[in-house]
């Protein structure tokens, strides 16, 4: 067991901290102040590689591998949460899955232009029934039609629907079936029967849009049926699985930016003639906020370790996530005590923080439906890690390719 960092992951780290120095830095006010949606901020991101980690070289990745993605996904996220999740959109949800699960053609048509962000991928799978519920909820149906699919239903909380130019959906084609009976799609949004509508969200700017999205007999050539019909909920599960290496990556940065912010405060700000720092209740938030948020790091490196391994690692995956949200729901909540009412000043990110490690608490697995998988996986009712799916395109990084040259 080692716990060091390699020096690749250091120097990824040292790339991506330079990166958000020179190329977000600068520029990011003006988008936020001008509600843009940040195109050429993913774009740059793109280029770099960044989306492109867990990708063979073959569809234009960087096969730097899970442990390299979360590490990234950090950086960029402890200094700008809002732009974190370009890494489920541009990295893990959409183009992983078409990846996973797609054609050859398939591949190389979508796949290129999502991780570099020439285009801009979707992930739409819940609906209004009930994010908890996928297979349940789900009344979007797909009826093939000749050589189409036609489309018809709505999805709630899609982030950057409005923004899209592809993404992969899920629909029922045979509804007798329940979730045997879901398969998912590729879908491209410029086609006639697709509508975006943002949703006003309390907190969240305008770079993490969420959507209602709306199919009226939206019709898809049936090539774009990706994997097998019916087998959509398992691609939908494998595809939350990966999601859940970035959205633990998200609320680690997120938590240790609002840790990072705090301790400069509890540094510079003066109280009776003391630094903020000498109280020890603020003290006891420092504390318990930097083991906490060592302890989250530790459960997603293994988790990303695993995948780096091959393995699905649905448990570990579960574990971290679940963890992360804890603590940085409870470490940006601390920010906010340390700040006190600076903090719902705009001079400070602390209210970004908060809000952003809220909404990453609910979305890829609510914290009680990752209790109820990480349960019965404890009781031994039902093992979490039971379904390894393997993975189509082994990685340069990969530990198994590794150890073996
Ligand atoms: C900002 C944002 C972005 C999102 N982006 C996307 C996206 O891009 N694509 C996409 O498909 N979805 C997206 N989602 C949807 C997200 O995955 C769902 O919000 C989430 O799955 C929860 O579903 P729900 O909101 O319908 O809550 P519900 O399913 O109604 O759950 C409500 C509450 O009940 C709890 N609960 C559920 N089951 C149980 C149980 N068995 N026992 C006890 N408690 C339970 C949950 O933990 C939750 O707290 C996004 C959501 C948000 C907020």
């Amino acid at each position: 067991m080692d716990f060091e960092l390699t020096e690749t992951n250091r120097e990824i780290q040292k790339l991506v901290r330079t990166f958000v120095k020179k190329e977000i830095g600068p520029v990011i006010k003006g988008y936020e102040e001008r509600r843009e949606f940040p195109r050429e901020i993913f774009r740059k991101m793109g280029e770099q590689g960044f989306f492109g980690s867990c990708f063979p070289e073959s569809v234009g990745g960087s096969e730097l591998g899970f442990l390299n993605l979360a590490i990234i996904c950090e950086e960029i996220s402890k200094a700008h949460p809002a732009l974190g999740y370009a890494f489920n959109m541009q990295s893990m949800t959409c183009p992983f899955t078409i990846l996973n699960w797609g054609n050859d053609e398939q591949i190389q048509k979508y796949v290129p232009d999502l991780i570099r962000a020439k285009k801009i991928g979707m992930f739409a799978l819940t609906e209004p029934g009930g994010g908890s519920d996928p297979a349940g909820a789900m009344k979007t149906v797909a009826k093939l039609d000749g050589d189409d699919y036609v489309i018809n239903g709505s999805k709630v909380f899609i982030t950057f629907a409005n923004e899209a130019d592809y993404g992969v959906l899920f629909a029922k084609t045979d509804v007798s079936k329940g979730h045997r009976g879901i398969s998912a799609f590729i879908i491209e949004t410029d086609r006639p029967g697709f509508k975006a509508q943002p949703i006003e969200m309390s907190g969240l700017g305008y770079m993490t849009r969420s959507c209602e999205v709306f199919l009226d007999n939206y019709r898809l050539p049936k090539e774009n049926l990706l994997g097998k019909e019916g087998e959509g909920f398992k691609i939908a599960m494998n595809a939350l699985d990966y999601g859940r290496l970035t959205v633990p990556a998200r609320l680690v940065g997120i938590a240790q930016g609002a840790l990072e912010l705090s301790i400069d405060y509890a540094n510079e700000r003066i109280l009776k003639g003391e630094p903020l720092g000498k109280y020890q209740m603020i003290q006891h938030l420092i504390a318990d906020m930097t083991v906490e948020i060592e302890a989250a790091r530790l459960l997603l490196y293994k988790s990303a370790y695993l995948k780096d391994k091959g393995e699905t690692a649905t448990r570990e995956s579960a574990h971290s996530k679940y963890f992360a949200s804890e603590v940085a729901t409870k470490a940006t909540r601390a920010a906010y005590e340390i700040f006190g009412g600076y903090a719902l000043t705009d001079e400070y990110p602390v209210m970004k923080y908060m809000n952003y490690a809220n909404m990453l608490h609910m979305g890829e697995g609510a914290p009680n439906v990752q209790r109820v998988l990480i349960a019965e996986d404890a009781l031994g009712w039902k093992d979490a890690n039971r379904h390894q799916i393997k993975r189509r395109f082994p990685l340069k990084s990969d530990l198994a390719v590794l150890s073996k040259s």
